[in-house]
């Protein structure tokens, strides 16, 4: 097993990158059956999504788009928690369909914000594609249609997921040493 450190903390490698090519192909094919001949606009959710997003384009043969979003890093106090506004949807999404791409679905509570904003722009549909969901941490109902992995409650970096900024560089994904 390799272990690395980031920072302060020790992680051990949990999925190499071959495993990770083979989910998000998995992924790929799904979306290509289930949006033939339509265009989806693929809607990345920076800063995480940008590996992800990548590779599961690649492997994508339908028509289809791409623009990114950013939540603000300001947190405000509401009951919900954070508060962060999104940023960056520049074009219309009226009428179509739409396929957010996250790194990864913890809480929900992102997606859930996301969610109502992306409706009020009057989609014909939305769909989510998270490359990580941890069923266990769902604090919020969010559906996540398509997602590569399901694990447990454990942080993770690599792949474009980062600690305090680093790790997103790594092409396998570790899990933080306990
Ligand atoms: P949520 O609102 O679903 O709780 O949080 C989603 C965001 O939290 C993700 O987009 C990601 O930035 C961050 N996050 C949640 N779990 C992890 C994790 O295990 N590793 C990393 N690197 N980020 C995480």
């Amino acid at each position: 097993m390799s272990t690395i450190k980031i920072h302060d903390r020790e992680f051990v490698k949990s999925i190499p990158a071959e495993e990770i090519a083979v989910r998000v192909k998995a992924v790929a094919e799904r979306i290509n059956k289930d949006y033939a001949g339509r265009r989806p606009l693929l809607l990345g959710v920076l800063n995480g999504c940008f590996m992800f997003l990548s590779d599961l384009m690649k492997n994508l043969e339908i028509e289809c788009e791409i623009s990114f979003v950013k939540f603000s890093s300001y947190q405000g106090e509401e009951t919900t928690g954070t508060v962060k506004q999104l940023l960056g949807l520049a074009e219309s999404i009226e009428g179509r369909d739409v396929i957010v791409v996250e790194d990864i679905v913890d809480t929900g509570l992102t997606m859930h914000k996301m969610l109502e904003t992306l409706a009020n722009g009057k989609p014909a549909s939305i769909s989510i594609a998270s490359l990580f969901l941890k069923p266990a941490r769902l604090r919020v109902p969010v559906e996540v249609k398509y997602s590569a992995f399901e694990i447990p409650d454990r942080f993770i970096v690599g792949y474009g997921l980062d600690y305090d900024g680093l790790g997103r560089n790594l092409p396998d994904v570790y899990d933080v040493k306990e």
